[in-house]
């Protein structure tokens, strides 16, 4: 069930609901758009239509933000928890380790996608890292971004260019990257680098 809030639809689901939801798109195989909702997007997107038609575009959006729970609650679908970028990431390589899911990590300065991957590759073992790529590219370059990592066949892409910058580039270039799920996760490949 979706909830709607300030114009946007929300999906009204927890943790783990999410990362169900994930699997059955990756098995299905078409691309799918996965946005984490927090609210100074939804802020944003209050006087900025084209990032509220992101948020209606995308296959599933997560509450994530304390405000985007209880409004979940007060629209009687109450979520266990705040679905946010990082955690999603981190449950969802943890899956991918386990289903075999190819991943890939876009984003954040030249090296720290590869640390980041190596330091996700020894917490979940078997993980397959399908590719990694920085995030500083020009925007008439997002094409040429997209088709290289349609050469690593991934399940599933990590955007990590913040927001809205990821949102923009998955939207208009998901389909073009071969992925079947994307998600923008921010500034998590510099968390995870450490
Ligand atoms: N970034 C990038 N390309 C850009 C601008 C930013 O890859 O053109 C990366 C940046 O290095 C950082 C992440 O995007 O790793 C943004 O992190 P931040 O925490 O600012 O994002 P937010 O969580 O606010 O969306």
């Amino acid at each position: 069930m979706r909830i709607s809030l300030l114009g946007a639809s929300i999906d009204a689901l927890g943790m783990e609901e999410t990362v169900e939801r994930v699997a059955v798109f990756i098995k299905d195989g078409r691309p799918r758009r996965v946005i984490t909702l927090n609210p100074e997007f939804l802020y944003r997107a209050q006087s900025a239509g084209e990032l509220l038609d992101l948020v209606k575009r995308a296959d599933l959006v997560t509450p994530d933000g304390e405000g985007i729970v209880w409004a979940c609650r007060m629209a009687g679908r109450p979520v266990p928890e705040r679905v946010t970028g990082i955690d999603l990431m981190l449950r969802l390589v943890e899956k991918a380790a386990a289903e075999g899911w190819r991943v890939y990590l876009l984003g954040a300065a030249p090296g720290v996608a590869e640390e980041a991957a190596e330091r996700l590759g020894r917490l979940y073992p078997g993980l397959r890292v399908a590719g990694c790529r920085h995030g500083y590219f020009q925007e008439d370059e997002g094409h040429k971004v997209a088709e290289e990592i349609s050469k690593a066949k991934p399940d599933l892409l990590f955007a990590a260019l913040g927001a809205p910058k990821q949102e923009k580039w998955i939207d208009s270039h998901l389909e073009k990257s071969g992925a079947t799920v994307a998600i923008g996760v921010g500034g998590s490949l510099d968390v995870l680098a450490g």
